[in-house]
């Protein structure tokens, strides 16, 4: 099939690349220049594993196309896929702009029937608002051309996105149509899915208002999981257990299961942040105040702090006035990404813990195996942040450990050399990478989440 897709982010790039990687011709849109350029070069923006060489052997199949020019895109698919951002406006509502915009550029373009399908994570409704742009656009144009809008939320995962998308848990398509155009966006879309469709059916049609609550019900539950472990954490550390044991205690339970259930300096990331404040809104829009999320979201604010709360209290200083005991302090900090095998630092924990640190007048030396090129382009150049080479490099001089990110190259350590590089032998732990007790009998005060070892 003929397919376009709007926005080449984690989404739209790694949606257009596996599309294009099991036979459909793919047309990836973007407004960012520079993106394409790099893009139709085979070089690739983001930090994915296994996107890479799909991308590249697709531009030379001829299979995957880049352009910026929107009359090129909406001309090449009859499926017009729309993967742009939604970021949170002020108020935490999702921000339509770019989805909008995607939308009436179809509509300007268009001369034959589309199907215009939204993969961007929308507020309930936002079908209904691009049906009717389309429609006002057309009819501005004095056209009468056929389209459909449905919804079609993403699932991916950072990190495992190409997996994720070649081998989907479920495919959730939203469509509000009956009789003869209902079977023929039906029979589209299960063409375009067919691929990824092969073992046992994994398309769940629906109505659109489903399918885009799916999205946010979905990423909302995988939040809940985590603060409500963050809690448990909290409790645990003051009642003298160990949140270690307990998780594998409940985990063990399949009603439970393990997944989603570590505690940790809390989630980041641009989806589980900004979905749940959406949905927050969306319920006070409609005058129902959403108690659990509202909780989720407090908890996961307060978490992102732990690691600073810990690193006053082993320095003696309150967190007001954090500068009289961390001013001049180097910290040598392992881990910016918001979650291991990925570059994105949106919302990340390490960009609060950061903050904080440099405001009360601390440095530090970083290191994480992808996501220093973002963070540089955040931050800029600054006298107190240096990022180094290697998880060994961050260590030099500095008068304490502190961990972001559980990627996998942090899970050991040469004990007697962090002891030689730092001036301290002090470990800050956001992820309960390492064994207390083991810690203890090397000599490190060892802090981390939910242990009693921390009181
Ligand atoms: P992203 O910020 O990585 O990429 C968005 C891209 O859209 C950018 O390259 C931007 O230049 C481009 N863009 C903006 N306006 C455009 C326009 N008018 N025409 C064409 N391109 C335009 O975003 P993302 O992480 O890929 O997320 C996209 C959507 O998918 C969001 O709604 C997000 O919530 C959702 N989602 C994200 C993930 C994830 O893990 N990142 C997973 C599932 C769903």
């Amino acid at each position: 099939m003929k397919v376009t897709i709007f926005g080449t982010g984690y989404v739209g790039l790694v949606t257009g690349a596996c599309l294009a990687e099991v036979g459909h011709h793919v047309m990836c849109m973007d407004v960012d220049v520079n993106k394409i350029d790099r893009l139709k070069d085979g070089l690739i923006p983001i930090y994915e594993p296994g996107l890479e060489p799909i991308v590249k052997s697709n531009i030379e199949s001829g299979n995957l196309l880049f352009t910026t020019s929107t009359e090129e895109a909406v001309n090449h698919g009859q499926v017009q896929i729309i993967a742009v951002g939604t970021p949170p406006d002020e108020d935490g509502s999702a921000d339509l702009q770019y989805v909008l915009a995607v939308a009436e550029s179809i509509a300007t373009h268009m001369d034959d029937e589309k199907i215009i399908v939204n993969k961007s994570t929308v507020p309930v409704g936002t079908a209904d608002k691009v049906r009717n742009l389309v429609e006002t656009t057309l009819r501005n144009r004095s056209l009468e051309v056929p389209f459909t809008v449905i919804s079609n939320p993403e699932f991916l995962k950072e990190g495992a996105a190409v997996n994720d998308c070649m081998r989907p848990d479920r495919i959730v398509i939203g469509l509000d149509l009956h009789g003869e155009s209902r079977r023929t966006v039906e029979t589209a879309m299960r063409e375009l899915y067919a691929p990824f469709n092969r073992n046992h059916e994994k398309i769940l049609f629906m109505d659109v208002r489903s399918a885009e609550l799916t999205k946010y019900a979905a990423n909302c539950m995988l939040a809940t999981k985590i603060s409500f472990m963050n809690e448990m954490a909290n409790i645990a550390e003051r009642v003298g257990a160990d949140i270690e044991f307990v998780r594998q205690g409940i985990g063990s339970d399949p009603r439970i299961g393990y997944q989603f259930i570590y505690p940790g300096c809390g989630y980041g990331g641009s989806c589980f942040p900004k979905d749940v404040k959406a949905l927050i809104n969306t319920s006070k829009e409609l005058q129902y105040q959403s108690k659990i999320l509202e909780a989720v979201e407090t908890v996961n604010n307060t978490q992102k702090h732990k690691l600073f709360d810990l690193i006053c209290r082993h320095f003696n200083c309150s967190k007001e006035d954090a500068s009289k005991a961390l001013k001049g302090k180097t910290f040598s900090l392992w881990g910016l990404a918001f979650k291991p095998n990925t570059d994105d630092v949106r919302d990340a924990p390490s960009r609060v813990l950061l903050e904080l640190l440099w405001k009360a007048g601390a440095k530090v030396q970083a290191f994480d195996p992808e996501a220093m090129e973002e963070i540089q382009r955040i931050y800029g150049l600054r006298g107190d942040l240096s990022l180094v080479g290697t998880k060994e490099a961050a260590l030099r001089g500095a008068d304490a450990l502190v961990i972001c990110t559980e990627w996998k190259n942090f899970r050991t350590f040469d004990d007697e050399y962090v002891k030689t590089q730092l001036s301290a032998p002090v470990i800050f732990d956001g992820r309960n990478m390492y064994e207390p007790e083991r810690m203890k009998m090397k000599g490190y005060a060892y802090y981390s989440i939910g242990r009693s070892s921390n009181m």
